[in-house]
């Protein structure tokens, strides 16, 4: 096996040395998957749900030591890390709820009765990018094992850590052997893989728009079943009639948690034109006075980018033609810092307004009426998330049934729920992970028809 090194994007020293799955220890770990599974969907119900719920209490244990190593792998704030740590153990527990529920149904038909089962797949191939190593891992992997099915994961080359630990805990909480595997490896090696070997029934791709494009055409070779939760340009509107205030004093967390490398962030501030300069004179001090440090630092709210290749890329949005509003603190020094950066765009057809950046760079601009805030919001091919800030309620409906994303919030930032489903119109995905149907996107429904006489 070949190795990688993992850097600490804060300081950029080494943490840890990984070895990388080939081709074939990857078709090795699959056949142990496909082994497995035959007697993983045979395990009782009642055992299966005990199973998660002992991995969910083997992550809690574990909690502080997984939200550490986050912090060192990928530069997330400890306040953060401990939130997604966190979430892996609620997402176990409410997964755990699933084995004994998964019903099917019973249906009036003529000549004798008709059932339906909700089958396991079989192997089921996970694919994580490094901006939330730990949540995205688990909303796939949670409920697919609930569901009866066994799971291989590839983390992302640059964020391997935590997935490699979950996966240790797994075994010491008593999921057989094979059930769930973690392969750190190259995507073209290791992701490709889960693509095309026909024992992976299933891809769960987190990641860009552009690699899930290929994912879905590679998985059409086997009508193979894909879930893609993709890249986002979400909207942050806000209304004249809204609390001014509260949305100026927040809206940078709307955009700036985990220094914009988040598929949710509200990258584009649509401002009604009666309040676009109060606005702005409320964001200046709340951009300002954004703490960006050392994310191990319990007062740090932003830390580094993930690696020098992407600072890059995200500076390289900021032209020098761009108008710069205001910036938040720069820090020098060791790590792949990015200040909190707020741009007022000219023509719609900049690419700060219509490419994903992953970085802490926000783009306002004005509109005139809920028609103009409903058109801009909607001039994207991503359909991801959003806010809408306003006082009345009637707007709020209007404009929440109007904006073409999946997961809206009103007066407030919030995009994942456990409890509920998650996931992109357009461009911005394919299927929904979480909520209460998270399991069926991990089975087949089967019909079954038993004649009478
Ligand atoms: P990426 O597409 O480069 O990589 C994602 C994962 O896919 C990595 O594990 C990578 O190794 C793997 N991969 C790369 N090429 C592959 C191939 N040819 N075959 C199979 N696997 C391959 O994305 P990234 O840079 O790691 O993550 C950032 C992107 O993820 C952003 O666009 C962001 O919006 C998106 N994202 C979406 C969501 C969501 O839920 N919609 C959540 C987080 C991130």
């Amino acid at each position: 096996m070949t190795t990688a090194q993992v850097v600490n994007p804060a300081t950029e020293q080494i943490v840890s040395e990984v070895e990388l799955f080939g081709v074939a220890e990857t078709d090795a770990a699959i056949e142990r998957a496909h082994r497995a599974a035959a007697d993983w969907r045979e395990v009782a119900p009642g055992d299966r749900a005990r199973l998660l719920r002992r991995f969910a209490e083997a992550v809690d244990a574990n909690l502080e030591r997984l939200a550490r190593l986050e912090v060192a792998n990928a530069g997330h704030t400890i306040g953060n890390a401990r939130w997604e740590a966190g979430n892996v153990r609620d997402v176990l527990h409410y997964v755990a709820g699933i084995p004994e529920r998964l019903l099917g149904s019973q249906i009036p038909v003529a000549g004798g009765v008709n059932i339906t089962f909700h089958e396991p797949l079989g192997v089921v191939g996970v694919i994580v990018p490094w901006n939330f190593p730990m949540p995205i891992a688990a909303w796939g992997f949670g409920p697919a094992l609930a569901a009866g099915n066994t799971v291989v994961l590839k983390p992302a080359e640059l964020t391997p850590l935590t997935a490699i630990r979950l996966g240790e805990l797994a075994l010491e909480a008593g999921l057989p052997e094979g059930v769930f595997q973690v392969l750190p490896g190259k995507g073209s090696v290791v992701g490709q893989r889960f693509v095309t070997h026909p024992a992976v029934r299933k891809v769960v791709f987190t990641g860009s728009t552009e690699v899930g494009k290929a994912i879905m055409a590679g998985c059409a070779q086997q009508v193979k079943r894909v879930t893609l939760e993709l890249g986002g340009k979400s909207a942050n509107i806000v209304f004249a009639d809204a609390d001014v205030e509260r949305a100026a004093a927040t809206a940078p967390y709307g955009v700036f948690d985990n220094a914009g490398q988040d598929c949710c962030a509200r990258s584009r501030i649509l401002v009604q034109r009666s309040i676009f300069d109060r606005f702005l004179e409320l964001l200046e001090p709340a951009v300002r006075g954004i703490r960006v440090g050392d994310p191990s630092d319990e007062a740090t709210e932003m830390g580094p980018l993930i690696s020098a290749a992407h600072r890059e890329r995200v500076a390289a949005f900021v032209e020098p033609s761009t108008e710069i509003a205001f910036t938040g603190t720069r820090r020098d020094g060791p790590g792949f810092w990015y200040p909190p950066t707020v741009v007022l765009p000219g023509a719609p057809t900049e690419r700060i307004l219509t490419e994903e950046v992953f970085g802490p760079v926000v783009a306002v601009l004005p509109f005139d009426d809920e028609a103009d805030a409903l058109r801009i919001a909607n001039d994207s091919e991503y359909g991801l998330s959003g806010s809408i800030w306003t006082s009345d309620v009637g707007r709020a409906l209007r404009v929440s049934r109007g904006v073409e994303a999946g997961n809206l919030s009103v007066n407030s930032h919030s995009s994942v729920r456990y409890w509920t489903p998650f996931g992109g119109f357009k461009q911005s995905g394919l299927g929904r992970e979480l909520g209460p149907d998270a399991a069926l996107a991990f089975t087949e429904t089967k019909n079954v028809f038993i004649a009478a006489s």
